[in-house]
């Protein structure tokens, strides 16, 4: 099966992994909507959230939840936190995945959005990095 989400799971699709555990791995957003998007994505695949094992749904928004905590540690004024299900809701890949979106004060920019810089990328991960231990 040619999944993006799970050949970046097996370690053969190139992404910026921010958090790793049995059930999930966080990878910054390859065209983020706001600086530092991050995606929660469950290391089985499934198609959305209506398929998902529940018990897996609760444990991905913890995951999410918790990101979304050392974020705000870092400054940020609000997260969101959302899941598309379907092409007409937006959802792009169909692999389960969690979107947490920090907020600086700017619009979250969903059409025409530019590949992530590897400099931008390397800043948030190391970032990121310095606070998840607390808070995940
Ligand atoms: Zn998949």
């Amino acid at each position: 099966m040619d999944c993006i989400f799970c050949r970046i799971v097996r370690g053969e699709a190139p992404a910026w992994r921010v958090y790793e555990d049995e059930e999930f791995i966080a990878i910054l957003d390859k065209y983020p909507a706001t600086y530092g998007h991050t995606l929660i994505v469950s290391k089985s695949h499934f198609t959305n959230v209506l398929d998902t094992p529940m018990d897996l749904v609760a444990r991905g928004f913890e995951v999410s939840a918790k990101l979304a905590r050392a974020w705000m540690h870092l400054g940020a004024r609000g997260v969101n936190i959302l899941t598309n299900a379907g092409r007409e809701a937006g959802q792009v890949i169909f692999h389960f995945h969690i979107h947490v979106i920090p907020r600086w004060g700017g619009p979250i920019i969903w059409h025409g959005r530019e590949e992530i810089r590897e400099e931008v990328a390397r800043e948030i991960v190391e970032k990121i990095s310095s606070v998840i231990s607390t808070h995940l």
